[in-house]
């Protein structure tokens, strides 16, 4: 298999734990990885755009891309379609970028046995009553969809066993600078180093 520089990182968490605040800082100050815009038919949150957040498709869209086997990883989360694109993971990939996906447990699963040197992160809140507090604090979602992705937790908190690394978000100024440091931990693989700096190894005969 051919081995590229960049790494290829898979965050997940229960819905509310802090993960797309957590990604968001982290890719502020860290251009080098690019972030997978998933498609879904969830609907638009008040705020969100097309092409931004996700790229929102009807189901019929989704479907379609699905057969084509256009997906990496897909999977039906809390009554929507969510799927990373197959292309576009590739194209960054063949130029040596680092891409972070941000998908639920099941997507990670796929991809942990489609790309097994991919690096997995479970982001854990530190309890039930503080997700609650931030899914209800983020006031983006209705009673229904709350209720939802609570009654979801469990089952991705059932996973986190799976994962390479853990990231407690309690204090979220030390979960980040825990986030940076998987990242520049795993920009140090071996093999990630000497892909990227091939001329040099190869001088070492290594
Ligand atoms: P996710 O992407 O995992 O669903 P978000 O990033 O949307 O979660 O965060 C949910 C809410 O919790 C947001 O309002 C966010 O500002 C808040 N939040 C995230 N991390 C923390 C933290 N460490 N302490 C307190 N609030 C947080
Ligand atoms: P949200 O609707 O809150 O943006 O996301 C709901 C859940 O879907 C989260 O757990 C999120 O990580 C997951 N998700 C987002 N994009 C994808 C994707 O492309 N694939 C999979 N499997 N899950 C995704």
């Amino acid at each position: 298999m051919t081995q590229y520089a960049g790494s290829l990182y898979i965050v997940s968490a229960p819905s509310g734990a802090g993960k797309s605040s957590l990604v968001k800082a982290l890719l502020a100050q860290d251009t080098g990885i690019g972030l997978s815009i998933s498609h879904t038919t969830r609907a638009p949150r008040p705020g969100e755009e097309d092409g931004r957040e996700y790229h929102f498709v009807s189901t019929e869209t989704f479907l379609a891309m699905k057969a084509d086997n256009g997906f990496l990883e897909h999977a039906h989360v809390h009554g929507n379609w969510y799927g990373t694109s197959k292309a576009w993971v590739a194209s960054q990939m063949q130029q040596d970028r680092d891409v972070l996906l941000e998908i639920d447990w099941q997507g990670a699963k796929q991809v942990m046995s489609l790309v097994p040197e991919g690096v997995s992160i479970f982001i854990l809140p530190p309890s039930m009553d503080e997700l609650e507090r931030r899914l209800r604090g983020r006031g983006t979602d209705s009673e229904e969809v709350i209720a939802r992705r609570l009654d979801a937790a469990g089952q991705e908190l059932a996973q986190a066993p799976g994962y390479d690394y853990l990231i407690l978000n309690d204090d979220f100024k030390i979960a980040l600078e825990e986030l940076k440091c998987v990242v520049t931990a795993s920009r140090c693989r071996f093999a990630q180093q000497r892909a990227r700096h091939k001329q040099q190894f190869s001088n070492f005969n290594i």
